[in-house]
């Protein structure tokens, strides 16, 4: 069973997210909306509240948390594996949240970081 989140919404209907403690739970539950709503969600741990939430396939950029490079608030930056990988999420946060980002590459690992102009 999910719970709904209180810290993390659904930015395109301000709903609240299922979390899932595991990984298996959240997995679990794809299945049964695949086969019920006929939609394609995969998990991911989500960096805020530490759940699992499910996302829609095609919004999925893999990242990681980049060891060296903090943002403004000095939280870890997310870390995109490539750079179409940023390129896809700069979008995403442009059309949902309206901002302008660039990507550019991480001076200290392997990877992809966005920033704001
Ligand atoms: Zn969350
Ligand atoms: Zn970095």
């Amino acid at each position: 069973m999910s719970r709904k989140s209180k810290t993390c919404f659904n930015k395109l209907n301000g709903r609240p997210l299922s979390e899932y403690y595991s990984k298996t739970e959240a997995l679990e539950s794809a299945s049964y909306i695949k086969k019920k709503f006929r939609q394609n969600l995969v998990p991911y741990k989500c960096s805020k509240c530490g759940f699992w939430h499910l996302s829609p396939k095609n919004r999925q950029t893999p990242s990681t948390t980049c060891k060296y490079c903090t943002d403004r608030n000095g939280n870890y930056k997310e870390l995109y594996q490539s750079k179409s990988d940023a390129e896809k999420r700069a979008k995403i946060l442009a059309r949902e949240n309206h901002v302008r980002l660039n990507v550019y590459k991480c001076p200290y690992s392997d990877g992809w970081h966005l920033t704001k102009k």
